[in-house]
């Protein structure tokens, strides 16, 4: 069952304690509604930012009002007259108005409130804020990142335009550039050249004098300047009135001290010098210079000017190079044009010993036959001394060219086995002559262990050992003269990089040769071996020798893996020359040279002997013949090959043949010959008479058959001597 409930509530009186309560409620409701406006009041004052102040008004009547309404409420509590009621009536009316337009006005106003704009507002102000607390923070950051990419881009090459190039580049991306130049001082540095952009490809010819004030004011800091978007070095836009012309800063970029490196297409760099740089923010923005992006134009410009330096200095190092190589090229040419004289002179030398030999040829020839015949005792002395002058100056003919054979290399020795005692016993026998006309005993001494057959250049060894008993002979006016050759031990006395190893197929020998005579000041001696080399002792200089001796020698020396020196006290006192070959030991014992002098040729007879003359050139046809037939031979002579073919038979004997008469292919005529006679015993002894005297004539010779071959000059003994070895069967080619 529902009860029903009895809500109507009865009425109730006025009661005291209440009304109290509200009386005093309602006061301080009114106190608190009148501070609120005061303490808006003091937020408004305070606060800069706050953009709805009239709001605030607004808001402050309102609630004034709704303290009002509190306040007269306070009189309604009794009975009041109707002053209070009409009083009570407009406050509460006015309360409706303000607060009902206060709710439509916030309202109106909260969406303006949270609109972007004024967020925007406080977002930048603080961002503002928030830049000036990190700018130091920022700046050394950054600028350490970009240094390090701009330095890595710098440096990554050693070419000067692409760093200049990248620089620009990179400090265009990084900064966000709409321009950035380089101006390099000119030749002569009264100028600034623009040399690089960033925009242009191929900026055009363009400088400015550098006195600009503009320009000494960048140049005397090695901070980074503003200067007006206006001044020459920055005016490189097209100009456009519509637009607000970018920021621009320039920076100088010390161009080290160059002097040493004399770059050539670089100005002169002997005084401390600065390129421009000039870097532009973009036109239209509103964009400023950030202190931290001039610290990082700062470093840049350090850097580039580093980069700079190194390049240089690679340039240089490129230069130098190709300058040793320009060097390399030119000296090959110096080389090849030194050989070419080299071969041209030994070609002349060759040329003019064959040239030579055929004259000497005469000379000798005829004045040995001359010798033959009655002459008065004047006469005689005459022919002698011009067969000696005549040997004089084959052996001078020999020794040059020796020397030029030595100098380029191509003189080889010959080796052979031969007895080395029988060679030293020659040398003295061919200058005893002189020695015993000079009055100078000669002692040969001959060590016991000395081996006796040897292996070695005989003609050469008895060169050197005749060229010192000769000088010995030759600077000696009194006193003896003392040869001996031993076995070289190991001593002191040889230079220090001189070593004697001998092994069990080779030995030193030594040989000393020591004379009272002439002597040698000390410090002359060292340039005894030196071509043409004479001291300036009266006694040594009257003897009239060439100053080739001791150089040929210390070369054959050299070749002989020896040694050659010269020991003497001073001038008077004599010297000793001694010097160490090296020789091979021979286990033959037999006797390998031929006997150069038969035992008595004098008595040869070669009465009878028919002999063919084959000679180009007359004098020496006839010369040759001359001597032939006061042998008592039987002579033709022919002139050419053809003829010598023609004439030659199985009467003739000997042949003696010119091998450089023209005709049949020179040594062709020996083939022919040698197909003419098919049986051996018919056939002509053949030898070559030549002037050349060249390995290649003597192995072309053996080559086409020839029997020997006989070098001009030729004297009367010589030919005695050919002819006897020749009919006695001997090879001829030693004699060479
Ligand atoms: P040449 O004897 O033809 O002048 P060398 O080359 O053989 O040439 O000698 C060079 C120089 O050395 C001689 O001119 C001479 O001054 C000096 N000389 C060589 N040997 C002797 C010596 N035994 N005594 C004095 N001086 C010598």
């Amino acid at each position: 069952m529902m009860e029903v409930c009895n809500c109507i509530e009865p009425q109730w009186p006025a009661d005291e304690l209440l009304m109290k309560y509200q009386y005093i409620s309602d006061f301080f409701i009114a106190v608190a509604y009148f501070s609120i406006p005061l303490e808006l009041i003091y937020f408004v004052k305070k606060s800069a930012v706050f953009p709805y102040r009239w709001v605030l008004v607004q808001f402050g009547a309102f609630i004034v009002l709704c303290g009002a309404t509190h306040l007269i409420n306070l009189w309604t509590f009794t009975t009041h007259s109707r002053t209070v009621a009409l009083v009570m009536t407009t406050a509460k009316v006015l309360t409706a108005v303000v607060s009902c337009a206060t709710a439509l006005m916030l309202v109106h106003i909260i969406p303006d409130l949270l609109s972007v704009k004024t967020r925007e507002l406080f977002l930048k102000n603080k961002a503002a804020e928030l830049d000036r607390e990190m700018g130091l923070i920022r700046t050394q950051e950054e600028t350490g990142r970009h240094v390090r990419m701009l330095t890595h881009e710098i440096r990554s090459t050693l070419d000067r335009h692409t760093i200049l190039k990248t620089t620009l580049v990179e400090l265009g991306r990084t900064l966000a550039l709409e321009e950035c130049a380089l101006w390099m001082p000119t030749r002569t540095g009264l100028e600034l050249q623009l040399s690089y952009t960033l925009r242009q490809q191929h900026p055009v010819e363009y400088t400015v004098p550098i006195q600009l004030p503009v320009i000494n004011q960048v140049f005397v800091t090695s901070r980074a300047v503003k200067i007006s978007p206006n001044s020459p070095v920055a005016r490189l836009r097209p100009v456009s009135g519509k637009y607000l012309l970018g920021e621009v800063v320039a920076v100088r970029v010390p161009l080290l001290h160059l002097s040493n490196f004399q770059i050539n297409d670089w100005p002169e760099l002997s005084t401390k010098r600065y390129a421009l740089m000039v870097l532009m923010l973009p036109s239209d923005s509103a964009r400023q210079w950030h202190v931290h992006e001039l610290e990082l134009v700062e470093v840049v410009a350090d850097q580039v000017a580093v980069a700079l330096s190194h390049a240089a200095i690679l340039e240089e190092s490129m230069r130098a190079r190709d300058l040793l190589m320009e060097q390399n090229v030119a000296l090959d040419i110096a080389r090849r044009e030194a050989e070419t004289a080299i071969r041209a002179r030994n070609d002349f030398l060759a040329v003019m010993n064959h040239e030579m030999r055929t004259p000497m040829h005469a000379i000798i020839a005829l004045s040995s036959l001359l010798q033959e015949t009655e002459l008065t005792p004047e006469q005689r002395l005459m022919v002698e001394t011009v067969l000696k002058s005549s040997s004089l100056l084959a052996t001078l003919m020999n020794d040059v060219l020796d020397l030029s054979r030595l100098e380029d290399g191509s003189l080889q020795l010959e080796l052979g086995t031969f007895n080395l005692h029988t060679l030293f016993r020659e040398v003295l026998n061919l200058i005893k002559p002189i020695a015993v006309v000079k009055k100078l005993p000669i002692t040969l001494n001959l060590a016991p262990d000395l081996p006796e057959f040897v292996v070695g250049d005989e003609k050469r060894l008895m060169q050197i050992i005749l060229n010192i008993v000769g000088n010995a002979v030759k600077f000696s006016k009194q006193g003896s003269i003392s040869v001996t050759a031993l076995v070289t031990k190991s001593d002191n006395r040889a230079p220090p990089d001189f070593f004697v190893v001998p092994t069990g197929s080779h030995f030193y020998l030594r040989v000393k040769v020591k004379d009272l005579g002439a002597g040698i000041n000390p410090q002359d001696i060292p340039k005894l071996f030196t071509k043409f080399a004479q001291t300036q002792s009266l006694a040594t200089r009257s003897s009239g020798g060439s100053g080739l001796g001791l150089a040929i020698s210390k070369r054959f020396v050299n070749l002989m893996e020896g040694n050659i020196w010269i020991e003497s006290e001073g001038v008077g006192k004599g010297c000793t020359a001694i010097f160490d070959v090296k020789l091979g030991i021979s286990n033959e014992s037999k006797q390998s040279g031929i006997p150069k002098v038969p035992a008595n040729p004098q008595h040869v007879n070669f009465a009878g002997l028919k002999v063919l003359v084959m000679d180009e050139n007359g004098v020496s046809r006839m010369v040759t013949k001359g001597l032939l037939v006061h042998l008592g031979c039987e002579v033709a002579t022919v002139s050419s090959s053809e003829e010598c073919l023609r004439v030659v038979s199985h009467e003739h004997r000997v042949v003696f043949m010119d091998v450089c008469t023209p005709g049949v292919e020179n040594y062709q005529i020996a083939l022919r010959i040698h197909e003419k006679f098919t049986k051996r015993h018919q056939r002509p002894l053949l030898v070559a008479l030549t002037g050349n005297t060249d390995k290649s004539t003597k192995e072309r010779c053996m080559s086409f058959g020839l029997d020997g071959v006989l070098l001009k000059p030729v004297s009367l003994d010589n030919m005695r001597n050919v002819l006897s070895d020749l009919l006695e069967h001997r090879v001829l080619y030693e004699a060479m």
